[in-house]
């Protein structure tokens, strides 16, 4: 009989699960039922007495490693945090979220108790022994693992399940005793970008890709390289947007031509790039070929404006196609979501 831990650590605040954590529940439910296996949660975080409060309705043994030792991402802390966690709810399978938090300790962590690690699995299967789903090779092979050695880590992609919901209520969480090492790294704060200077959001509903044409010659003779900054910000700003990119336009940087100043190859969706999970795309100027395209295998819903009535997208790569000046669609939708000005 496996004995089943999901390991979920806090947000920002210190008080709630991430949303990969909740989703990591949800995987964690679904495959105990499915296996008849004991469930526990362990929670990393600073007060993991009100972020168990969601998980009440789970049923599962609730254990937390909290305090201000645990608010921040630090490898010593959460690296025991994690094993003491795992010793506890002495766990054969260990499900955790591949956040950057758990994905830098998790291997680290099924060292010290002699066990093995997956990374990347999209999804759980099997009634008789656990079946974990990865891609390999850019998304092109899609394999299903199963290993006898235990304990087994599970790093969970993001957006593969859905978020865990409960009501919340008082819970019952076990305070599991962590000895910590010396601490040599001190977190002083966190130096992010602003919110809306951060163009690439995973857990957006919709992806808007922006291609080369965005700056090239128009209609008039003349490069719009400005307008279309604004138009695309704009739109990522009032529909709350992730923002891709072909391979062409962030190759321009490199090339003395016209540039989109907020994108880099972090942007890049596609064969040599990203392949995002979002519900809806919407593809801008961009001619969709193949290795473009590839990048869109997790998105469901497929649109595109271009030019071009013989562009990759109509030959069956999207849903719906406008063949029409990206410039004046993207004026009229902004128009009509009330975008304000980029700047
Ligand atoms: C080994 C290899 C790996 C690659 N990997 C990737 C990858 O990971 N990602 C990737 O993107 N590419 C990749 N490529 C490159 C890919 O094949 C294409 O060259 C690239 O995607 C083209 O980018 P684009 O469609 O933006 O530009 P273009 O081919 O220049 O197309 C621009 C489009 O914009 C349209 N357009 C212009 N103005 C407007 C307007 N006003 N309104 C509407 N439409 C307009 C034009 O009609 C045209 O169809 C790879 C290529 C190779 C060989």
């Amino acid at each position: 009989m496996e004995n089943l831990l999901v390991l979920t650590h806090g947000d920002e605040t210190g008080s709630a699960l991430t949303k990969a954590s909740l989703e990591a529940v949800t995987a964690g439910r679904e495959l105990a039922a499915r296996l008849g296996a004991s469930l526990t949660i362990g929670i990393v975080a600073a007060d993991a007495a009100a972020a168990a409060g969601i998980l009440a309705s789970t049923g599962a043994r609730l254990l937390a490693v909290s305090g201000e030792a645990f608010a921040q991402p630090r490898y010593t802390s959460d690296a025991a945090a994690c094993e003491a966690l795992c010793r506890a709810a002495a766990a054969t399978i260990v499900l955790a979220p591949g956040s950057s938090r758990f994905t830098r300790v998790a291997a680290g962590v099924a060292h010290r108790l002699g066990g093995f690690i997956d990374t990347h699995i999209t999804a759980l299967g099997g009634t008789d022994a656990v079946e974990a789903t990865r891609w390999f090779y850019r998304q092109r092979v899609e394999a299903v693992l199963s290993r006898d050695a235990r304990p087994w880590f599970l790093l969970l992609d993001a957006g593969t399940h859905a978020a865990f919901a409960g009501e919340p209520a008082a819970a019952s969480v076990e305070q599991i005793a962590v000895e910590l090492p010396a601490l040599r790294t001190t977190v002083t704060g966190i130096h992010a970008p602003k919110q809306d200077a951060q163009t690439i959001r995973p857990d957006a509903k919709l992806l808007l890709v922006a291609g080369a044409g965005w700056t090239k010659k128009q209609a008039d003779g003349q490069i719009h390289a400005e307008e279309a900054g604004d138009l695309i910000l704009g739109f990522l700003r009032a529909a709350s947007a992730s923002l891709g990119s072909s391979k062409s336009l962030v190759d321009q940087r490199g090339e003395d031509q016209p540039v989109l100043p907020f994108l880099t190859h972090l942007n890049q969706i596609g064969q040599t790039g990203a392949t995002p999970r979002h519900a809806k795309g919407l593809s801008t100027c961009c001619h969709g070929e193949e290795p473009h395209v590839v990048g869109w295998r997790f998105i469901a819903d497929r649109r595109a404006i271009s030019l071009d009535p013989n562009c990759g997208w109509t030959r069956g790569k999207a849903d719906v196609v406008y063949i029409a000046d990206a410039f004046q669609v993207m004026a009229r939708v902004n128009a009509l979501l009330g975008a304000g000005a980029a700047k």
